[in-house]
């Protein structure tokens, strides 16, 4: 096996974990404006199973939306100024900081990695840097993550929580180095990414879907900062259930308040990553891509055509095809550089 589809092997095995969803539910009701519920803890299965199947509909039509790099512009900023400075800084990467970079743009922005979850992503990172001749050749040794993909096996939440649990039992320093670099990672995000607004034509187009369909935000962001983010931009009105994080995945999100409740040809997911448009075609339900790069024509698009073909039957087959076909060649699986 060469080392592009040994890394592509290993990197699904990884994801395949990480979409186990052992983490509870956390929502916030924001129709109206006002967050009912956010909780500050991890909240019981049952009571996540009955926050979101007890969503009462008020149509036939149902849209879940990603937030980050779907509806707000945030992912550029969050990666390139919080996560590549901190894996730098953290994991003693400064000798080979331009290839740090440059390999961790690709994996979290700019590859089929894009939207991963932190451990997964920082893993492949590590794989990436690992066989870079131009690494060996500065004599800077990658951590090898060993006692991280334990973790990420281990069925513990891939979280930091998640993360300080499962050091306790199993102490390790390249686990307490991971904790430093999550720990750091949400400190510059809260200290830098504050005022990123939505994407040109999401509020128009919010507005024209809310008024023809049921709307939940469908994400992997902790609900707390998810719904002062909406609210904070006033978009969250338009939004029928803000579901985050906690529910584990975004497909226990469409199983619990959508499927079953609307047909599925009545269900329709936005988000700007493939991990989106896999989770859309697990539950067996229609996909929207916001393009990288091109996320205001993408949402222009949404409004002028998408949407009404939704409402009335022509998005399948080859209207959809076609979107996908272009979302995938935007986020390719190999990297530009040779590996
Ligand atoms: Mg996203």
């Amino acid at each position: 096996m060469d080392m592009a589809a040994m890394w592509q092997c290993n990197w699904q095995s990884l994801a395949t974990i990480c979409t186990d969803g052992t983490d509870g539910v956390k929502w916030g009701h924001a129709k109206g404006g006002t967050v009912t519920h956010v909780a500050e803890h991890v909240a019981p299965a049952d009571e996540a199973v009955a926050g979101l199947t007890s969503f009462q509909p008020r149509g036939d039509h149902f849209i879940g939306i990603d937030s980050d790099g779907c509806v707000f512009d945030a992912m550029e900023i969050k990666h390139k100024e919080c996560f590549i400075p901190a894996t730098i800084k953290c994991w003693h990467l400064q000798a080979v900081s331009s290839l740090v970079r440059e390999t961790a743009e690709f994996v979290n922005l700019y590859s089929d990695g894009r939207g991963l979850n932190r451990w997964l992503a920082l893993l492949r990172v590590f794989d990436l840097l690992a066989v870079r001749p131009e690494v060996a050749q500065r004599g800077v040794r990658v951590p090898a993550g060993t006692t991280l993909r334990r973790f990420v096996a281990s069925g513990f939440p891939l979280s930091g929580a998640g993360l300080r649990d499962y050091a306790a039992l199993h102490p390790d320093p390249e686990l307490d180095s991971a904790l430093r670099w999550t720990d750091e990672v949400d400190e510059r995000i809260a200290d830098m990414v504050h005022d990123v607004p939505p994407f040109a034509g999401v509020r128009e187009s919010l507005a024209a879907a809310s008024a023809v369909a049921d709307l939940m935000v469908v994400s992997a962001t902790p609900v707390d900062a998810l719904s002062r983010e909406w609210a904070e931009h006033d978009l969250a009105g338009y939004m029928d259930l803000i579901a985050g994080q906690e529910a584990g995945t975004k497909g226990r999100h469409l199983e619990l308040a959508a499927k079953g409740t609307y047909a599925d040809d009545h269900i329709l997911l936005i988000g700007d990553a493939p991990a989106d448009r896999d989770t859309a075609a697990a539950a067996g339900v229609l996909f929207y891509p916001i393009n990288p790069g091109s996320e205001a024509d993408s949402w222009r698009r949404f409004r002028d055509e998408a949407l009404d073909r939704f409402l009335t039957g022509s998005y399948a087959g080859p209207y959809q095809d076609a979107l996908l076909a272009q979302f995938t060649a935007l986020l390719p699986t190999t990297p530009p550089w040779r590996v």
